[in-house]
């Protein structure tokens, strides 16, 4: 889709940057880009107005964005964003996986926001353009990809609190993202969050929605103090049922070789439903591993994990694929997975995964989408 080219109704009115980088500055830029340092030459950006629709796509040189003080996205957080990553296949093409997905959940989140939806033809078109303009921006090194990060915000200027805000901004940005692990693939000791809880029900855990994310840091900056990367959140009324992680869902392995058995927390309405935990559980019992949705205490987590019958936990999401949790800690001890080192269920599904998604395997499931 290029100059011209309709979507929906749209046509992407397509102005390349006159200060593109260049290919040196590019290839220099692509060496070790680590995630969400580096963006690309250009962006998309499309409008909205209550009455109006969806107006004046296009694709512009990559900006800083101007705002009336008084936007009210910088003071209510009607805020809401997606991620995803474009891959080059060994064939050349390049490919995202499971897009439909990322333009379904984000007009989920839309909807819980009391944002407008943004049809998924719109949403896919967006991509195909800035994909068009900045595919060179793919890294080619085993691992790396280019992060893509659509977001929409309210741009009503003025601070009346009663209503939703009647003109949004979509808008898509891509940054080249190297593997998430320089140094292989090392397991992650997880602080279990008594003290600050991240979505309560009738909430808005589910959305992928700003406001979520700003909550959690205080938490990930207790857990960081405690020697830990990550937080586990626990739900807000009990504070005893595991639920997720900062950026990922958890797996929980019990049990070896053929009798491996996945539990996962099921979808409450806290949780964030990943797009990564969806695709395992259609992997998994492909790979002969017995799969359920249900919850896990963090008192059984410990009883489990010290009797033996808890093998492996693992994390997934779209940033780091499959991280394996090594270790936790909480403010009344701390316990091991297995050995503590990645196991063999969690390396085998996220083999099985990162080879789908580079196009090392063939698709069998329709996830792969080439632009
Ligand atoms: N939980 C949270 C809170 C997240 O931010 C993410 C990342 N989107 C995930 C889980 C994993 O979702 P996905 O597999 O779609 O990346």
């Amino acid at each position: 889709m290029n100059n011209g080219t309709t979507t929906s109704g749209l046509t992407f009115d397509v102005q390349l940057s006159a200060q593109r980088r260049t290919p040196q500055e590019r290839a220099q830029l692509l060496d070790n880009p680590g995630f969400g340092n580096v963006f690309t030459d250009h962006m998309v950006t499309i409008a909205y107005e209550e009455g109006k629709g969806w107006y004046d796509a296009r694709l512009e040189p990559y900006g800083p964005l101007t705002l009336d003080p008084a936007t009210a996205a910088l003071h209510y957080a009607q805020e809401i964003f997606e991620g995803l990553k474009a891959y080059r296949h060994p064939g050349g093409e390049v490919a995202c996986f499971r897009p439909e997905a990322n333009a379904a959940r984000f007009n989920r989140s839309a909807r819980r926001m009391a944002m407008p939806e943004l049809p998924e033809e719109l949403f896919l078109g967006a991509i195909e353009t800035l994909l068009a303009a900045d595919a060179q921006w793919i890294p080619t090194q085993p691992n790396s990809s280019l992060y893509l990060r659509p977001f929409m915000f309210a741009t009503d200027v003025g601070l009346g609190v009663n209503n939703p805000s009647r003109s949004y901004r979509f808008v898509l940005i891509a940054s080249p993202s190297g593997p998430y692990f320089s140094g292989g693939i090392t397991p992650v000791t997880v602080w279990l969050s008594e003290d600050y809880t991240r979505a309560a029900p009738g909430g808005t855990g589910e959305a992928k929605f700003a406001g979520n994310y700003a909550a959690s840091f205080l938490a990930q900056a207790q857990a960081v103090d405690q020697g830990c990367d990550q937080v586990v959140w626990l739900d807000a009324v009990e504070h005893r049922w595991v639920e997720e992680m900062g950026g990922m869902n958890l797996f929980f392995v019990f049990g070896s070789g053929d009798d491996a058995r996945l539990l996962t927390p099921a979808l409450t309405g806290t949780l964030l439903p990943g797009i990564t935990r969806d695709s395992l559980l259609t992997l998994a019992p492909e790979l002969g591993f017995a799969i359920e949705e249900g919850r896990l205490s963090t008192d059984e987590w410990r009883r489990a994990a010290e009797a033996g019958e808890l093998t492996e936990v693992f994390a997934c999401g779209t940033a780091a694929v499959i991280t394996p949790v090594g270790r936790v800690k909480s403010r009344t001890g701390e316990f091991t997975m297995g050995d503590g080192g990645p196991g063999p269920v969690t390396m085998g599904l996220r083999e099985e995964l990162v080879a789908l998604q580079y196009g090392t395997r063939p698709d069998t499931h329709g996830w792969v989408r080439t632009f």
